[in-house]
């Protein structure tokens, strides 16, 4: 491998271009987000601009964990100090950023808290007074397109084309009510919110476009409607900014991403230099070359060549299996096989780590039998993709805790907190407080130290409400007091103890096993926050680097942010389980792709009609999935699947056919071949032996 600064031509026209906005247009493993470290890197040089700090520079990823890695990849070229300073975020955490700056001016509290896709769902039940959680759903994804197309509900409602979704306009206006009387945001207002913000504000969208002297995005083939003019606004006239992605890459689609943005871009910004990258880093000819066949059957919306000089590799392993049991069977002796060194010495492959590995399926539910087959072989893995993590309900007491916190008007968050773990307040009590709420226009927490409630409570009801809520405002004021790792970690223990929540996990848990492992994921979390509020840490070489610190309120406000466990970071030498989606942007000396059958990839649902826009998608999601192997990629097909509660036939997803594995590389003429290996074999002799006569 090439030394780490090293660049080809194309990449360094690409991080030297800094007079004007720049398109990175490449397919996968070209090095585009190698690109953006190093133009960081070239930012930052003094050549360039003696007065630029990195603070000025923002730098936004498509994840939370891809942000972690970028800012690791920066130290290794600028040092811990700088890295530490640049803004390294998703649009998301931007987003909560300009809001907690500048939210105000939309009549936002700084201290804001962020629902989460389960909290949305229960306001919108509620505001349709509905208990068809079918309904709500469709609901929530309509609201969420409206949104990410930067329409409110009256918008909404003015371009409503049925009944339904007038419905859904009228339901949407009831949200945004209640949203804005809990002081609360979703995840689509992080972005939509910016917008409204820095297009109608002068001052304040002057003010951060004097912030942030050059952006980079990551993935932009990814992002949507709202974030282009996010990104719009914030690089403004000045246009200073460097965007990197891959059309054949775009798998957001159904979450509202458009390509539209990538075809804007030069249309808005007639000075963009597009810079094209062709070589592959990252696989062999063989894996490459699958990849570009299966891609080649979407129509072209800009032409790429790609290739690799790493050589052809190994074969590209077609696994057949009898069922879904087997594949994971057949998935960890490969695996251990090619640990063993055991497989055709594969290059590189013996004596391999676990986090060399990766199992890459289309949908979350497939991981589990995987977990068992892993669990079984005593291999160390995590789940990515999946929600496991902030999914669970001690994680969601516990954010709910850490929002009310934040923002004492969040009622869903309220009512969690005061019940978990229970004390001593009933339903009767709670409603009514509720309805004193409600009629006084003021939130849950408001509400427990109005004079005038004392008329409709009992005195002891009373005491235990006002209790709770001195120990919230109590606890809230330490929180925004507390920075660093370890004194975070103290105030967070003490908080557990207080409301005994170790004992409410024991108490109400059948098994104790299982209470242990929720609190063992408590302990985890805990110390996720904690090390989140920075301090001193220990780098290399004995130096202690001062961390930003972060108060263990302003972490609280973010965390929320983070979906999964994966995100967390923290890789330690562990195989990757992953979904597709989730995989973008990273790789592995070892990929399997699991269940590639038609209905699982291209999945297909049973009440859905196959678009040809839909499959494009799905056959993008399979370049992504070949293209994150390096050296050895084995693709498994199930003959048979199950399905609900059937089990069917399984037909090899039409994608198999696409990688054309039977063809080889370019095919020689085997008379051209022989003459070759003569020249080779005469060239070679005359090198080695004494020249005749
Ligand atoms: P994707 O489309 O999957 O996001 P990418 O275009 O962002 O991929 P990178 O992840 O930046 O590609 O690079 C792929 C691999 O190739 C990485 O391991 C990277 O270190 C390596 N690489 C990129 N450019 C070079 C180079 N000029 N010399 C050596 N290695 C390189
Ligand atoms: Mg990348």
């Amino acid at each position: 491998m090439n030394a780490p600064a090293t660049l080809n031509p194309a990449q360094m026209a690409a991080v030297q271009h800094l007079s004007g906005p720049c398109l990175v247009l490449a397919g996968a493993g070209s090095g585009k987000t190698r690109v953006i470290t190093h133009k960081i890197a070239r930012l930052l040089e003094r050549t360039h601009d003696a007065d630029l700090r990195p603070e000025q520079i923002a730098a936004i990823t498509f994840t939370n964990k891809a942000a972690a890695e970028m800012r690791e990849r920066a130290k290794a070229l600028i040092g811990a100090r700088a890295a530490n300073k640049l803004v390294i975020a998703t649009f998301h955490a931007l987003g909560v950023r300009l809001l907690r700056e500048d939210g105000s001016v939309l009549g936002l509290k700084e201290q804001f808290s962020i629902l989460d896709s389960d909290d949305v769902l229960s306001i919108l039940r509620d505001a349709g007074a509905t208990t068809d959680a079918k309904l709500a759903r469709s609901w929530q994804w309509t609201i969420s397109l409206w949104k990410n197309q930067g329409l409110n509900s009256a918008q909404a409602e003015a371009a409503a084309q049925n009944d339904d979704e007038r419905i859904a306009a009228r339901i949407m206006a009831r949200y945004e009510e209640r949203l804005a009387a809990y002081q609360a945001v979703d995840f689509d207002d992080l972005i939509s919110l910016p917008v409204k913000l820095l297009a109608e504000h002068d001052a304040v969208r002057a003010k951060w476009q004097d912030t942030f002297r050059h952006v980079l995005v990551d993935e932009y083939q990814d992002t949507n409607a709202q974030q282009y003019d996010l990104l719009k606004l914030l690089v403004g006239e000045r246009a200073m900014f460097t965007a990197v992605g891959d059309d054949d890459q775009s798998i957001y689609g159904w979450r509202g991403a458009t390509l539209d943005n990538l075809k804007r871009l030069p249309q808005d910004f007639p000075q963009l230099k597009v810079i094209p990258l062709e070589q592959n880093y990252r696989s062999t000819s063989a894996i490459l070359r699958a990849a570009n066949n299966v891609i080649a059957g979407n129509p072209k919306l800009f032409e790429k060549k790609l290739w690799s000089d790493l050589g052809e590799g190994e074969p590209i392993k077609l696994v057949e299996c009898d069922g879904e049991e087997h594949e994971a069977e057949r998935a960890v002796a490969r695996i251990q096989a090619l640990r063993g060194g055991m497989a055709s010495g594969v290059e590189g492959a013996a004596g391999a780590k676990w986090s060399d590995f990766a199992i890459l399926y289309r949908a979350n539910h497939q991981a589990r039998i995987f977990e068992k087959a892993l669990r079984k072989a005593n291999i160390p893995y995590k789940v990515s993709g999946g929600q496991s993590f902030f999914d669970k309900a001690e994680i969601k007491d516990l954010c709910a805790w850490m929002r009310l916190l934040v923002n004492q008007d969040d009622d869903p968050a309220f009512l969690r907190a005061i019940t978990t773990p229970k004390r001593g307040i009933g339903h009767t009590t709670l409603g009514k407080l509720g309805e004193f709420a409600s009629k006084w226009k003021v939130s849950l927490f408001e509400a427990l130290f109005a004079e005038s409630l004392a008329a409709q409570l009992q005195g002891k009801a009373i005491g235990s409400l006002q209790e709770f809520g001195r120990y919230v405002s109590d606890l809230e004021h330490r929180a925004r007091h507390t920075t660093g790792a370890e004194d975070a970690k103290v105030l967070l223990l003490d908080w557990l103890k207080d409301i005994g929540y170790e004992q409410h996990l024991y108490e109400g848990e059948e098994s104790e096993k299982l209470a242990a492992s929720r609190w063992t994921n408590v302990m985890d979390f805990i110390d996720w926050i904690a090390k989140r509020c920075g301090g001193e840490i220990d780098a290399t070489g004995g130096m202690t680097v001062e961390t930003q610190r972060k108060s263990v309120l302003e972490v609280a406000q973010t965390i929320s942010l983070i979906t999964s466990l994966a995100e967390r970071g923290g890789d330690t030498d562990v195989l990757t389980l992953s979904t597709l989606h989730a995989a973008k942007g990273l790789e592995w000396p070892h990929v399997i792709l699991a269940g590639v059958n038609e209905g699982l990839l291209p999945f297909k649902s049973e009440d859905e009609e196959m678009t040809a826009q839909r499959l494009e998608e799905e056959r993008r999601l399979m370049y992504v999935g070949i293209t994150r192997a390096r050296l050895t990629l084995a693709v498994s097909v199930l003959r048979r699947r199950k399905k609900g509660r059937d089990t069917v036939q399984g037909i090899p997803s039409r994608f198999i056919g696409e990688m054309k594995l039977g063809e080889g590389g370019p095919k020689e003429d085997p008379r051209e071949k022989l003459k070759r290996l003569r020249e080779e074999f005469a060239a070679k002799a005359k090198a080695g032996a004494p020249a005749a006569g």
